[in-house]
């Protein structure tokens, strides 16, 4: 079975691929990463920064998440995200995302030993 820590990095890691100006990125990437079965995942952002810094933000501000919990951590530095927004008029199983690139700070729940990302909770 897919591990948390493995299924933040599908669900979230795009390291080389920042989508220069290729407005398709999202419908492409959340089908080529299987967020697109079953339903459309609503919201989604990638990471277009290196894993390992990415990984060092569990050791970074800690902050309580959305849901409470008090995993989070925010980023020191901001870093190259894409958000992928599903259309009002995007029918299953056609699932249609609008994608907007954008440099921010980014929060993220880590979990366990080693204590890595296991879900993206905003960007700020
Ligand atoms: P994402 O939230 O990154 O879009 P998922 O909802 O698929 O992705 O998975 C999030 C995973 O992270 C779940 O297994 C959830 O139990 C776990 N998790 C750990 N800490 C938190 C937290 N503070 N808030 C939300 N999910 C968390």
């Amino acid at each position: 079975k897919e591990s948390r820590a493995k299924k933040f990095q599908r669900q979230h890691m795009d390291p080389d691929g920042y989508p220069s100006n290729n407005s398709n990125y999202c419908n492409q990437m959340m089908r080529r990463r299987h967020m697109t079965e079953g339903r459309c995942k609503p919201v989604n952002t990638f990471i277009h920064e290196p894993l390992v810094d990415v990984q060092a933000i569990c050791l970074q501000g800690n902050i309580t998440c959305k849901n409470g919990q008090p995993n989070c951590h925010k980023s020191s530095s901001s870093m190259k995200i894409t958000d992928c927004r599903v259309t009002s008029g995007s029918k299953y199983p056609n699932c249609a995302y609008r994608t907007s690139q954008k440099e921010r700070h980014i929060i993220v729940a880590c979990e366990g030993n080693p204590y890595v990302p296991v879900h993206f909770d905003a960007s700020i």
